[in-house]
């Protein structure tokens, strides 16, 4: 099985690097933005129009480059992945309006404003190299620049490289390539599979079958307060100052720290479960659409749960065992475990509660967890033979009617980035 994987690593460019690197952003960014620009234009022109809309020939990037001459000197090829990137964006924004999933979503591509999301992606025709031994890599147009990272990998095949700047003044590659795996799948017939049921957890990130849950700080929550002390200190600063610019940055680390950790923690957290068992099962939850309309966005967005999750996944790909995502429809904490019974009433506020037909205490998240642990058997094939068999499609109609669980929010989370080592 081949799959992609990218390795980001830190890299140190000497002072004439940074300057090339600095002017390469600078240049997608001018590009993006040029190119949206004329897209918002023949947009307003063309609306009602549409057969002419979809026609129109938009400039490419050769013909901006004969307009702005020093677009020449960037990396060609990181131009054309940025008029790529325009043209996704766009499609994603037409896909909206059909949908009209969301009317407050349905806005245009939003211009690349400078420091906001620093970064251009180059695809490897013959100039991206690493070597792992003299830690110094190749990219366009530049010389090799040093690094630290101590890791190797083996007959690396790279397929893109996407060269960023953090608001902390740091400078990643992240190397694209891909890379054979040979999993050794476990035995779904052995008796005793491990299974783990995760009921996500607004609170505690997960509650597991056994009612436990990880120890996960809130880290926005607890930096919250400093943050906003460093905030303060900004806004006294004068505008455009160096002074104001130096307390920017202070704000600027303690984000990159919340992040770092949360990811450091969500990484040894998803090996552990993987190393310790078969099966593990999650519920399917649209986390974008939860941050939107919950107005949970700070809890969920900081929870960092959809990155757990991808984690989850594609480690128990690797090594060969089974991440289940249940059927969005599957009532897990409305279902009592022991009997099968659904408590279709079961509010969001009611953390335990009590099976009408056969009289079993649960404690909500615990119960979910179990439901979907023993869902994952059943899908695996290994029924608990103390589960009454619910049918999920009967359900699934049921739901629609009177929306299943407690998140109610089906559907996959298309949003998560591709997983970084
Ligand atoms: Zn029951």
């Amino acid at each position: 099985m081949v799959i992609n994987r990218a390795l980001k690593i830190r890299i140190y460019p000497n002072k004439e690097q940074e300057q090339f690197i600095l002017k390469n952003l600078g240049c997608c960014r001018f590009i993006y933005n040029q190119m949206l620009a004329e897209h918002k234009f023949v947009y307003e022109q063309l609306k009602n129009d549409k057969l002419t809309l979809y026609k129109y020939k938009y400039k490419t990037e050769k013909e901006y480059k004969q307009e702005f001459e020093w677009l020449k000197d960037a990396d060609a090829v990181a131009l054309q992945q940025s008029r790529m990137d325009l043209s996704i964006a766009y499609q994603n924004f037409f896909k909206r309006l059909k949908k009209k999933v969301n009317s407050t979503q349905l806005g245009f591509p939003k211009f690349h404003k400078r420091g906001v999301k620093d970064s251009y992606r180059s695809i490897n025709n013959g100039g991206i190299f690493i070597d792992f031994n003299l830690k110094k890599v190749k990219l366009p147009k530049i010389s090799w620049i040093k690094f630290r990272d101590p890791r190797i990998i083996d007959d690396i095949n790279i397929k893109s490289a996407t060269i960023s700047k953090t608001k902390t003044g740091k400078y990643f590659v992240s190397l694209l390539y891909e890379k054979e795996i040979f999993p050794k799948q476990i035995n779904l017939t052995k008796p005793n599979l491990k299974t783990k049921g995760l009921d996500m957890s607004l609170a505690n990130l997960f509650v597991d079958e056994q009612g436990s849950s990880p120890e996960y700080k809130r880290l926005f929550r607890t930096y919250e307060p400093k943050l906003s002390k460093l905030q303060q200190v900004v806004s006294r600063r004068q505008l455009g100052s160096n002074r104001r610019k130096k307390a920017q940055l202070r704000v600027n680390k303690v984000y990159e720290k919340i992040t770092n950790t949360r990811k450091d923690f969500n990484s040894k957290l998803s090996r552990h479960l993987v190393n310790n068992n078969d099966v593990i099962v999650v519920e399917d939850l649209n986390l974008q659409a939860m941050a939107q309309s919950l107005k949970l966005g700070k809890s969920v967005n900081d929870l960092g749960y959809g990155q757990f999750r991808f984690m989850l996944k594609y480690k128990a790909q690797e090594a060969g065992k089974v991440f289940i995502e249940a059927n969005k429809w599957f009532a897990s904490s409305k279902t009592c475990h022991v009997c099968g019974f659904i408590k279709k009433d079961l509010a969001l506020s009611e953390r335990d509660w009590v099976c009408s037909s056969c009289g079993e205490h649960h404690h909500r998240d615990t119960n979910a967890a179990i439901n979907l642990a023993d869902y994952g058997l059943k899908e695996i094939g290994q029924g608990m033979p103390k589960f009454t068999l619910v049918d999920i499609k009967a359900l699934a109609s049921e739901a629609i009617v009177n929306n299943a669980d407690d998140v109610e929010l089906g559907g996959r989370n298309e949003n998560i980035d591709l997983h970084i080592i």
